[in-house]
Order: structure tokens, then C-alpha cells, then sequence
């Protein structure tokens, strides 16, 4: 059994306003009132983990301490199997300072060559700390294949080289509540919800 979230302010451990309050949207039916971490001007831990839920872990952990509060953390990224999981953890990374993922997506091409193997997975990692450093974490996924060339201007990040199973469209080229149906923030979302807010 997790630890259930027993209502009140919760920490969303990013400094990025607009996930801050996508979070907020989705946890406010289970009477959840989120703070940013930017608001209370804590800092970013580095990113020292070898996974994505120890990412999110230690970023939960972090915030819950310093705030003297619940808090909640992700990571996310893209994990291509003919590349040993790589970008994974350095999905961010891989666009570099400019944030350029037209570079990006032209080095998973490039790495994965001819390489039979396409597949790949979109994952997101949640991880929900307490200042007594209890922590429940929770791993989403989307299964799918990267396509090339890179289709669409919906999405961001890796979303025009992302095509999820079954499907003949990127994630690009998907409507935004399309994409949100099966991704795997929704999958790890819905876990969370599952195992803490309800
Ligand atoms: P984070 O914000 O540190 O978790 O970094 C996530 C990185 O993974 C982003 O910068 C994107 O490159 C990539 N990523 C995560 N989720 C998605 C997605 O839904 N579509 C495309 N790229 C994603």
C-alpha cells in the first residue's frame, strides 16, 4: 500500500510555470493546493542519478526537506533500445544549451544508423517525498517506434520522431489531448492517483 497524500499544500519540485500548473489542473479534484519551488525559491539539486526515478526522487526529496512539505518531482525522457536507452536521462542534455532538438533528433538518427531494432519508449518517472523522507514513486511509459524524417510541429522535444505503436502519426502530428490520452505522464499520473490521492 502507498502512503496516501493527506490533503493540503504540495511542493511541485520544477522551476518550469507552466508544468507547475498542469500538475496543479490535474491534482486540484483531490483538493491539492500546489506551490512552485521557484515560489518559495529553493534550489535545483543536480540531476545525479543513473535513472529517471532516481532523478525524480532525489528532486522530490530535495524539495519535501527544504520546504518542510509533501513534494512531487519528475523526469522524463526518451529511451531508444538500439541505443542502449540513450538519450534516457540526458534527453534534455542531448539538445544542448540552445535547447535544439532538430540537432537532437538528427543524433538518434545518426547513432542509430540502419540498426533494425526502431524502438523506443517515452518514460516519466513521478516521485512524491515527505519531510520525514518517506517517498513513493511511480514510472509511466509509451511504447513506440522513431520514425525519420521528423513529422509535425505539435508536440516538442523528440515528439516528430516518436511514433507510438499501432499508430501511423507522430506524436507531432497529434492533437494535444490526443497525445495526453496515452502518454506516458498520463500513465504515470494515472499511478500516482492510484497510489496517493485516492
Ligand atoms: P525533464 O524536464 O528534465 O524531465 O526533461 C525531459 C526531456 O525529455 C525534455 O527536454 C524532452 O527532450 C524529453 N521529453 C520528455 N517528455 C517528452 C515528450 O512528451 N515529448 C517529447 N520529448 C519529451
Amino acid at each position: 500500500m502507498s502512503r496516501k497524500f493527506d490533503g493540503g499544500r504540495l511542493v511541485i519540485a520544477s522551476h518550469n510555470a507552466g508544468k507547475v500548473r498542469e500538475i496543479g489542473e490535474l491534482l486540484a479534484p483531490f483538493g491539492v493546493e500546489v506551490v512552485s519551488a521557484g515560489a518559495l525559491g529553493l534550489d535545483e539539486p543536480e540531476e545525479t542519478g543513473t535513472t529517471f526515478v532516481a532523478n525524480a526522487e532525489l528532486k522530490a526529496r530535495a524539495a519535501a526537506t527544504a520546504a518542510n512539505l509533501p513534494a512531487l518531482a519528475d523526469d522524463s525522457g526518451l529511451a531508444v533500445d538500439s541505443l542502449s536507452g540513450d538519450p534516457g536521462i540526458y534527453s534534455a542534455r542531448w539538445a544542448g544549451p540552445a535547447k535544439d532538438f532538430a540537432a537532437a533528433m538528427a543524433l538518434v538518427h545518426e547513432r542509430m544508423g540502419a540498426a533494425p531494432d526502431r524502438t523506443a519508449r517515452f518514460v516519466c518517472a513521478l516521485a512524491l517525498a515527505w519531510p520525514d523522507g518517506h517517498c513513493e514513486t511511480f514510472e509511466g511509459t509509451v511504447e513506440g517506434d522513431i520514425v525519420w524524417p521528423p513529422r509535425g510541429s505539435k508536440g516538442f522535444g523528440y515528439d516528430p520522431i516518436f511514433q507510438a505503436k499501432g499508430e501511423s502519426i507522430t506524436f507531432a502530428e497529434k492533437e494535444p489531448a490526443e497525445k495526453h490520452a496515452i502518454s506516458h505522464r498520463a500513465d504515470a499520473f494515472a499511478k500516482l492517483v492510484a497510489g496517493c490521492f485516492k
